[in-house]
């Protein structure tokens, strides 16, 4: 896989900054940003980063230049947004489970909301009535996605009001008077058959007539980006074309348009990150050779609990020989990156850099084992700026009653 920074790029901010630590490559986030945005421009599309991938209010902000707005799944995403200076109108809140109070707030910060629970629905009727026109989150029956864990528009996923309770829906709308202007679905993540999403529009076809307000349809995230050698990018540009073909062949009544919402993360933000970290400890058991990093799941928990793949390069010696590792971390407890992985030759104090780590990477981050959580560094214009500083012992201490 390519390296977007260079080797030296990402020596120079592990040996300023230390380790472990997050790298991100802002202007790598504005090439996705605008490959999305071009293929889209062949409708009338809106973008919303979907921010729970990564929040860093320096990456928010950076993200808001590009001319990108952002879909929050707490409200404390959603102000965060605000913090970072976008404005109510681009700001998304897709809420899931969640007490009618916080949708209240977001609804005080004037936010576009998307609702996913009947009973959301009608508290959010009984106290909004008409005024403040709102999205329901449609559970499409559709499996998709690259593994069950982020698959979450399935006939058994938690996620939206299952599309099969229609009727009970029009009711709550009509009862309440609701001003219902976006149908939404996310279907799940990690999706490269453009198919998908046309199935999803599919079904919203049978939902359009039943809402003569709706203004918006809102078909969430999920493109995949490669993460192992070999694998590709969802090809945003045939996808825009099929989903532009859809809408064309299925005309609704009275030449009626809606405006697109999309809500990508990984497609924003996975490649821009790297994770580095230090090789303490080599251990040759004779069948596997482990290969232990001063970071762990801690950090970078995808692998333990999604079995993703990351892509591992030894950047402190990219032309040693090639040999088998077990690459892990030093929790208490089995947290393995990558079994029996070929790396270039490994000296303890070489630096990894492990890949795709700009989504979900630090925003799944924890102090277990009362571990520090990494520094983060963004890297725009080829300088290199701190935008979070390594925790430290005081963090640790910092809300316990002492
Ligand atoms: N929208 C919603 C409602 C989501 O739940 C998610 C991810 O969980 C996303 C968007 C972003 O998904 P991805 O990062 O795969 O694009």
């Amino acid at each position: 896989m390519p390296l977007q920074l260079s080797r030296e790029e990402l020596l120079d901010a592990a040996r300023e900054f230390g380790t472990p630590l997050y790298v991100y490559h802002a202007e790598r986030i504005k090439e996705q940003y605008q490959k999305l945005a071009s293929a889209f421009s062949i409708l009338d599309t809106d973008i919303f980063y979907a921010c729970k991938a990564l929040t860093n209010v320096n990456v928010l902000r950076y993200i808001r230049e590009t001319g990108c707005n952002v879909d929050c799944s707490s409200v404390n995403e959603v102000k965060l947004a605000l913090h970072a200076g976008f404005a109510p109108s681009q700001v998304l809140y897709t809420s899931n489970g969640i007490a009618f109070s916080e949708i209240e707030e977001a609804a005080d910060a004037g936010v576009h909301i998307n609702i996913d629970s009947l009973s959301n629905l009608e508290q959010f009727g009984k106290k909004y009535g008409h005024s403040y026109p709102v999205g329901i989150r449609i559970r499409p029956n559709i499996m998709a996605g690259g593994n069950l864990k982020i698959s979450t528009g399935h006939d058994t996923s938690k996620f939206g009001i299952p599309v099969n309770q229609l009727q009970q829906i029009e009711e709550t709308v009509r009862q309440n008077n609701l001003f219902i202007r976006t149908l939404h679905i996310h279907t799940g993540s990690d999706i490269k058959d453009a198919d998908v999403f046309v199935q999803g529009i599919e079904v919203l076809f049978e939902l359009i007539p039943h809402f003569p307000e709706l203004e918006v349809i809102d078909l969430g995230g999920g493109f995949k980006v490669p993460y192992e050698p070999g694998e590709e990018e969802i090809n945003v540009t045939q996808l825009a074309q099929k989903i532009k073909e859809t809408f064309d062949n299925h005309p609704v009544a009275g030449g009626k348009k809606f405006r697109l919402w999309f809500e990508p993360g990984k497609f924003l933000v996975s490649e821009c990150g790297y994770m580095l970290a230090e090789v303490t400890v080599l251990k040759d058991t004779g069948a596997i050779e482990f290969a232990a990093v001063n970071s762990g799941l801690n950090h970078l928990i995808r692998p333990m609990m999604y079995d993703a793949y990351h892509h591992i390069e030894n950047i402190s010696n990219p032309g040693g020989k090639k040999k088998l590792y077990t690459v892990t971390g030093n929790i208490c407890e089995t947290d393995t990156f990558a079994s029996n992985r070929e790396l270039n030759e490994i000296r303890e104090g070489d630096i990894l850099a492990f890949f795709n780590a700009g989504a979900y990477g630090f925003e799944m981050a924890s102090n277990y084992n009362s571990r520090f959580k990494p520094a983060e560094v963004m890297i725009r214009d080829g300088r290199a700026q701190l935008i979070r500083q390594r925790d430290t012992f005081d963090d640790l201490l910092r809300k316990q009653v002492l």
